[in-house]
């Protein structure tokens, strides 16, 4: 008899799945999530990203009960996986959606889209996040993203036939897949449910401090949505957060318009989400390389290692930003602005690559999501070429928004010992205060690595002198062309991409209940 398989990967549901309700329809089914040892020895996998997954497995084990399946679980590079299915029952349909992953997935499925075609198997993928794979219509992308996004949802079926497949290899500890770093203490938990709960909770009631809430790293934490993991994972789909979001507003009474004006700017990044990862889909060298390449050499062989330790271990000297990477040892979460001030203080003052400090912001984000982090990390080091640099000055965001030291404390207990007055600049403190206040700079608080203004100045001079160069100028166009928004093309004629896509379509020619353990 032949079956289908249903391929679990970042869309960890059974709502709004359709890759299940396809398969589904035909016949018995088999659901699967593999464990590729491989992916997660790259230099952008964490333990807390490991960690996510299998609670969020434990969960949709629970979620594919209701409905009669269950969840198969096999360790191994995902062609030998698939051998192995095939040899308990033969099968002829693959269904999975599409990712937009790192380099190591992209070649992944090229291998998977190869064992399909030589086993005769007809893999089927469907878009999540409206991001299109070939040539597409970038002026219009938009407009398609809102067809995507308001399109109905796909409901959980009722009642699934089971296949006889049953494989449930013990998922390996962290440490088996050289995972060494620790898991983070107060992250978010995985699986639908949490994910459910902190839409819920954020729509009927935090969301009314979004407005005005989501810059200072205080008051983030609770109006900020929180939902990026879930996303990211998969728990909740991008359209049923889309929707939600929208039924709330509509419901909300006249008179609400700063908390509705809120909801539509949270919308607007839902919109940012998905674009960015249609950037890397189009374009996945951009996790190596500068997407514009007039600034190849800038910062490659010209950083200082001992600059990087001193940042990845909140040893910058700077309050706001140590305070910034303790939070995020301890959480895998940070606001937009703090992220983005991390990342202009390593390519600035610090003149770090975005590379290797990419890598290790990856490791801290439990929300790690290629296309948006990648985007981001090159934005906000001034390699893009098409976004205007935006620096920030670590000593003016703690004043704006950090002004009575309380996150700096929180999170750097030294800090809690220094006078109000030495908050910001805490290094300017003559050795009788210190001595006073029981604080040694350069022990208990680090002591910057430069002259704050200086290093920035030099930094800028390096970087906008090559945003005038001629060439560089010049060469910008295309890259608008291929990756910019449209904020005002949405009702211009087409024009098409280059075409120069991450993959192309992968049309290869083309239960029972038993407890899932995933305790480790
Ligand atoms: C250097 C850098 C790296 C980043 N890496 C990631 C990443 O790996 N994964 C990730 O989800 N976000 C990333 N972001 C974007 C943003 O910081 C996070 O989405 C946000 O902080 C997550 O918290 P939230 O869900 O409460 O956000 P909210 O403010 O509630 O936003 C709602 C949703 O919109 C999306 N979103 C918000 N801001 C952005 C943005 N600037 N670009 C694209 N999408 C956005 C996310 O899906 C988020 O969940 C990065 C930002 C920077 C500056």
């Amino acid at each position: 008899m032949t079956h289908s398989v249903v391929w679990f990967k970042r869309d960890l549901r059974i709502h709004d799945h359709l890759p299940l309700a396809q398969a589904a329809k035909r016949g018995a089914v088999t659901c699967v999530y593999f464990i590729e040892p491989e992916l997660w020895r790259a230099p952008d996998a964490a333990t807390q990203h490991y960690q996510f997954i299998i609670e969020s497995l434990r969960d949709l084990h629970k979620q594919l009960g209701t409905i009669g399946l269950k969840l198969n679980l096999l360790v191994g590079p995902a062609a030998q996986c698939l051998d192995r299915i095939t040899q308990t029952q033969p099968f002829d349909l693959l269904y999975s959606h599409e990712e937009t992953g790192n380099d190591l997935t992209y070649a992944r499925d090229k291998a998977v889209a190869r064992w399909c075609r030589e086993h005769g198997v007809i893999w089927q993928q469907h878009p999540q996040f409206g991001v299109h794979r070939g040539p597409h219509n970038r002026d219009h992308w938009k407009a398609g993203w809102q067809r995507f996004c308001g399109a109905p949802q796909t409901p959980a079926p009722e009642r699934v036939q089971a296949s006889a497949v049953s494989l449930l290899d013990t998922p390996p500890a962290p440490s088996q897949l050289g995972l060494t770093e620790p898991d983070r203490p107060e992250r978010q938990p995985g699986g639908r449910q949490s994910g459910l709960h902190t839409l819920h909770d954020f729509l009927h009631a935090r969301s009314q401090q979004y407005r005005g809430g989501i810059s200072s790293p205080l008051s983030a934490p609770t109006a900020c949505s929180r939902l990026s993991t879930y996303l990211t994972y998969g728990c909740l789909s991008m359209r049923e957060v889309f929707q939600s979001t929208e039924a709330h507003v509509q419901s909300l009474p006249a008179g609400r318009s700063r908390h509705k004006q809120g909801l539509q700017s949270f919308v607007s990044r839902l919109y940012w989400h998905c674009h960015f990862i249609q950037k890397l889909e189009d374009e996945p060298a951009l996790e190596f390389r500068n997407l514009h390449r007039g600034y190849d050499g800038l910062r490659e062989n010209d950083w200082s290692k001992a600059r990087f330790d001193a940042l990845t271990t909140g040893r910058t000297g700077w309050p706001l930003v140590d305070a910034c990477v303790a939070m995020l040892a301890h959480t895998g979460w940070l606001n937009f602005r703090m992220r983005a001030m991390l990342v202009s203080v390593a390519a600035y003052p610090l003149w770090l690559h975005w590379h290797p400090v990419g890598h290790w912001l990856a490791r801290q984000f439990l929300d790690y999501e290629p296309g948006i982090h990648w985007s981001q990390m090159q934005m906000q080091s001034g390699t893009t070429g098409i976004n205007v640099p935006r620096i920030y000055n670590p000593i003016k965001q703690a004043r704006d928004h950090d002004p009575d030291g309380l996150f700096v404390r929180q999170w750097l207990p030294a800090m809690r010992r220094v006078p109000d007055m030495w908050l910001f600049e805490p290094w300017r403190m003559p050795q009788n205060i210190q001595a006073a206040c029981g604080v040694v700079v350069g022990q208990d608080i680090a002591c910057p690595l430069c002259d704050l203004e200086i290093a920035t100045r030099e930094a800028k001079h390096k970087v906008f002198g090559l945003r005038a160069n001629p060439a560089v100028r010049a060469a910008k166009g295309a890259i608008v062309k291929k990756h910019g928004s449209r904020k005002q093309l949405d009702s211009t004629p087409a024009r098409m991409s280059s075409g120069a896509t991450r993959r192309k379509k992968t049309a290869a020619p083309a239960s029972t209940s038993t407890q899932l353990s995933l305790d480790l």
